[in-house]
């Protein structure tokens, strides 16, 4: 195999750890939800004064939840992302824990599943203010996963002007970011981006091993993006660290560069 088939071969290694990510999330997000439906619809609180925090025992319980949720696609996050690299292990894990731009992985991954809490919050409490049931409830939120404001009780519900849930006074635009929004895409965004990173990073560790002295881009998808066409077909030596991905979604790949190549 040349050099350009292994990277990508690599590549469609690393896309699967990606899938596989998202294909996970999207089970618990919705177990989740289920979960936390199953507390707001045993609370027996007025529909109009529903929140999680209506009082400690709803609270707790929920909050209880999150933070399982959290922590589970925490371990599924450092699993793909080390994946089958356990020597590496140490450094990978590093490498997610580290600080981009004011935050890491795990302070965003907590400001996403606290957008999630919300969501769920505004999602049961319109279906109760209608009076839909758990079933239909349930059903509707498998179905608006990646779209939870467009979810129809949760439209129907909104006309109402009622309720106390934050994101149904606000009406699901409260993030300023529009209404397509969803915590699901937010975490998917955050934890395959994580993945990528990872395992472009173990095989930047694995040149160095090897003792090569710079690695050279190669765009991956014909998506028009400047930023990658800048750092494609040129020589990036080991020094500037690994630069790849050079954002979500980026699937642009590398491949190793002997001192013996260029003499
Ligand atoms: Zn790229």
């Amino acid at each position: 195999m040349t050099a350009v088939e292994q990277a990508k071969v690599y590549l469609r290694q690393r896309l699967s750890a990606e899938l596989s990510f998202q294909n996970n999330l999207e089970t618990i997000i919705e177990d989740y939800a289920y979960k936390l439906t199953d507390i707001a619809y045993a609370a027996n609180v007025p529909p109009n004064m529903f929140t999680f925090d209506y009082n400690d025992t709803i609270k707790k319980a929920v909050d209880d939840l999150i933070s399982e949720m959290e922590q589970l696609i925490i371990s599924i996050t450092e699993t793909l992302a080390v994946a089958t690299h356990k020597d590496n292990k140490d450094k990978i894990l590093a490498r997610i824990g580290r600080d981009i731009s004011g935050d890491n992985f795990y302070g965003r991954l907590n400001s996403h599943t606290g957008t999630y809490r919300k969501e769920i919050e505004g999602l049961v409490a319109a279906g109760l203010l209608i009076g839909a049931s758990k079933a239909k409830m349930k059903a509707s939120m498998k179905q608006y996963v990646r779209t939870p404001y467009l979810n129809p009780i949760f439209k129907e519900a909104t006309k109402l002007n009622q309720g106390k849930a934050e994101v149904l006074v606000s009406k699901g635009l409260h993030l300023g970011v529009g209404i397509s929004n969803s915590a699901f895409n937010s975490i998917n965004t955050l934890g395959r981006y994580t993945i990528g990173d990872a395992w472009m990073y173990d095989g930047y560790l694995d040149m160095d091993a090897q003792g090569a002295i710079g690695y050279i881009g190669h765009r991956g998808s014909s998506f028009p993006c400047q930023e990658c066409d800048d750092e494609a077909n040129r020589f990036h030596s080991l020094s500037e660290g690994m630069i790849y991905p050079l954002h979500p979604n980026c699937v642009c790949y590398i491949t190793p560069v002997f001192r013996n190549d260029i003499i």
